[in-house]
């Protein structure tokens, strides 16, 4: 079986001020020194400037929560991939559920975002995920799939290889709500084996991340199944010592 090097990733959605990220970056920077796993944030637009201050030259790395989908351009308000890359990020969030839902993001937008930040040499963070009521009906591996297909489309599976995929059940999102071991375990096995049927040199070596209501608390028993790679955090990388705690538990 492959090794994949576990990963950490807060993404702290729209929250912060110049003076509280200080102490959330410089806590999670000392902290994360000679972890394991690997750790990023994923900053709002205007405090990328602050991460990039304080995480250089650390092992914590840094990324953005959206990518336009185009190159440049008359798109008010849009941030290039091409942007974020020269401005050092390596990371940026793809599909996220909030902006599927919020901002009507189709799964063609979500891979043509994709294609924009893995061709500036970013590292995508592709969210997949179902609904609740698309639970309840029985369909989350055909929504994941559909969601995972239109990027393998778009891209191609080796694409997959410089990227991460995490899956987020929509109902875990910010709720409290967190999915079993065994359920995530079985829609990242699901993620793993639709990428294997591509190639399965590339789904081997896939960090599939988990979201939804990850704590400290419920961390290990979430990483220590075999296709759990890590975790997309949300509420709790807002926190230094609970960010911290999810990484050691990684
Ligand atoms: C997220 O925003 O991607 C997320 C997983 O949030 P939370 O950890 O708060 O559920």
């Amino acid at each position: 079986m492959a090794q994949r090097t576990k990963l950490v990733a807060g993404n702290w959605k729209m929250h912060g001020s110049l003076a509280s990220n200080l102490s959330l970056l410089d806590a999670v920077k000392a902290g994360a020194a000679g972890m394991a796993c690997e750790a990023a944030v994923c900053v709002p637009y205007p405090y990328l400037a602050q991460a990039r201050s304080v995480l250089t030259g650390s092992n914590v790395g840094w990324g953005a929560q959206d990518v336009s989908a185009h190159s440049q351009g008359a798109y008010t308000g849009e941030v290039s991939a091409a942007m974020l890359a020269d401005f050092g990020c390596r990371y940026a969030i793809v599909g996220h559920s909030e902006r599927r839902t919020l901002h009507g993001e189709s799964d063609q937008l979500v891979a043509e975002k994709f294609a924009a930040a893995l061709g500036s040499g970013l590292t995508p963070i592709l969210c997949v995920g179902e609904t609740l009521a698309e639970r309840e009906a029985g369909v989350t591996d055909s929504v994941v799939t559909r969601q995972l297909e239109a990027v393998l489309a778009n891209s191609g599976v080796a694409a997959l290889a410089r990227a991460v995929v995490a899956y987020e059940p929509v109902w875990a999102i910010g709720t409290g709500r967190t999915a079993t071991p065994q359920q995530a375990q079985d829609v990242h096995a699901a993620i793993r084996a639709r990428v294997a049927k591509d190639d399965a040199t590339v789904a081997a070596g896939l960090q599939v991340l988990y979201g939804g209501s990850v704590k400290a608390g419920n961390a290990k028993e979430l990483f220590g199944m075999p296709d759990i790679d890590g975790g997309l955090i949300g509420g709790a990388s807002l926190v230094a010592a609970d960010f911290l705690a999810i990484c050691a538990a990684a």
